[in-house]
């Protein structure tokens, strides 16, 4: 049994619905651009962050005398970026304060703040405790130290267990971690090293996601100039196969493809966005959902702020995803996670010729072993996960004809 069948063997996660609506915050700031990012992010500024937090107050009031997210009790709030932790424990409890004041939040809504390892300190962590934060997801990547100087990451290992400690004294009730794997002159030893250092630290989370570098990231054009190589595709799944090993060996049990938590962790405004749920995007760059439309915050703090100021959302972009875009998303998003999707959801999304030719394709891909149909819902298997990009597009290409 190789260590992705035998991820089938394992308690299976429990699907616990209501994951949303969400609301997700956008913090752009950061420290320096880390060689592979492309995150829609803004660079030192610290004097950009006071107006910042007044800005965000501007938008939620303009939010809430639009119609489309009143009445609505949010289950989960995300800070994510950038570095929301580059906020002062105080700009974030007036953001969480406002937040309060202008939209229902849950009493057990779960309350997310992405950090780098190297802006993490007691007093901040101190305000997200008083703030309600319930998980603190640490951008970690990798514990060794040259390839943390070739990502160009603000952190260093050390920062990373400092980190873990102090979130332990603060009594953060969820600890998260991210790692990326397949980086430039990696293998499995390198990042088995990566990820059993990662574990000593503990945390109920960890997403571990294969590197993918913009073509004009400073780190692709370095291995264009021949600094270094990626590991082959055999190489990288080796990498990934002893991620599904070591997890759930660690007590972390598999949910999405990228994704392990131990049981009752895993990320709940993560599960909204894969089953298509609703979530209000606030800052620049945010994205929102709301009932098949969907919408953005421009890329850029200028004219986001420039539209709220004007007492305007910044809102554009704005589309309508109709029922053969549903059925699509079902497929690229709600097929990542362990659970799968309901055919009895998407099948009425489409119409008669096209759910004959995905019924046909499904029991073809069944018979490779790539997929499993059970109990009304479709499943990857995991010797599927390695394949999941081409899996989804073969279902894809059926909808269209
Ligand atoms: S910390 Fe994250 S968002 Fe900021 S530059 Fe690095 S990768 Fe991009």
């Amino acid at each position: 049994m190789d260590s992705l069948t035998s991820v089938a063997a394992l308690p299976q996660p429990v699907d616990a619905p209501p994951y949303g609506p969400g609301i997700y915050v956008h913090v752009p700031f950061c420290r320096n651009l880390c060689s592979y990012c492309d995150f829609y992010v803004v660079i030192g500024r610290p004097e950009a962050r006071a107006s910042f937090v007044s800005d965000l107050q501007r938008e939620m009031a303009l939010v809430v005398r639009d119609a489309r997210f009143r009445e609505v009790r949010f289950q989960t709030l995300f800070f994510g970026g950038g570095t929301p932790s580059l906020l002062s424990g105080e700009e974030f409890a007036a953001v969480v304060a406002d937040l309060r004041a202008h939209f229902d939040l849950d009493p057990q809504a779960e309350i997310s703040v992405e950090a780098n390892p190297d802006s993490l300190d007691a007093e901040k962590l101190a305000a997200y405790r008083t703030a309600g934060v319930t998980r603190v997801s640490v951008g970690v990547q990798s514990t060794r130290q040259d390839e943390l100087v070739r990502m160009e990451r603000p952190h260093g290992p050390d920062d990373v267990r400092r980190a873990f400690e102090a979130m332990r004294a603060a009594g953060i009730p969820g600890t998260a971690l991210d790692l990326i794997y397949g980086l430039p002159d990696s293998d499995s030893e390198r990042f088995g090293e990566t990820l059993r250092t990662a574990l000593s630290f503990g945390p109920d989370h960890v997403s571990a996601y294969l590197l993918t570098l913009p073509e004009k990231s400073k780190l692709a054009r370095a291995l264009r100039a021949g600094d270094g190589t990626l590991p082959t595709d055999e190489n990288a799944a080796e990498q990934y196969e002893l991620l599904c090993r070591e997890l759930p060996a660690a007590g972390l049990r598999q949910y999405e493809i990228s994704n392990f938590a131990r049981p009752g962790f895993e990320s709940r405004h993560n599960q909204n966005y894969w089953v298509g749920g609703d979530y209000l995007g606030l800052g620049p760059a945010a994205h929102s959902h709301q009932a098949g439309r969907r919408w953005a915050n421009p890329r850029s703090l200028h004219r986001w702020r420039q539209a709220v100021a004007g007492d305007t959302l910044a809102w554009c972009e704005e589309e309508r995803i109709d029922q053969a875009g549903r059925a699509a998303e079902m497929i690229f998003l709600g097929l990542r996670r362990v659970l799968g999707i309901d055919l009895g959801e998407l099948e009425p999304q489409l119409d008669e010729d096209a759910r004959r030719r995905l019924r046909a394709r499904i029991e073809q891909l069944e018979r490779e072993g790539l997929l499993l149909c059970a109990e009304g819902r479709l499943r990857l298997t995991p010797r599927a996960y390695l394949l999941s990009n081409w899996v989804m597009s073969e279902l894809l290409l059926e909808l269209d004809g």
